[in-house]
């Protein structure tokens, strides 16, 4: 799975947003690098950046930008699958 360097993606979930044209995260889990916590992040919880959105552990506070660039492509890959 996708690996950003601070987290491992686990799952993610991406909504099409009619108005914009345009898909966004609606949930993800990731596992922290740094602790090894597994943080799920969903709907209204998900902090949104333009293009993508910021994963924050729960744990211990790491936290990195994700960009939905980066993200689009693991999702075609699961739904392949
Ligand atoms: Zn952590």
């Amino acid at each position: 799975m996708t690996n950003t360097g601070a987290f491992q993606i686990l799952s993610f979930d991406m909504v099409r947003i009619p108005e914009m044209d345009e898909e966004v995260v609606d949930s993800i889990t990731a596992r922290c690098r740094r602790c090894g916590h597994v943080t799920t992040v969903n709907d209204g919880a998900v902090h949104h950046l333009s293009g993508g959105l910021v994963m924050e552990c729960g744990q211990c506070s790491n936290r990195q930008a994700l960009s939905n660039a980066g993200l689009a492509p693991a999702h075609t890959d699961l739904r392949s699958v």
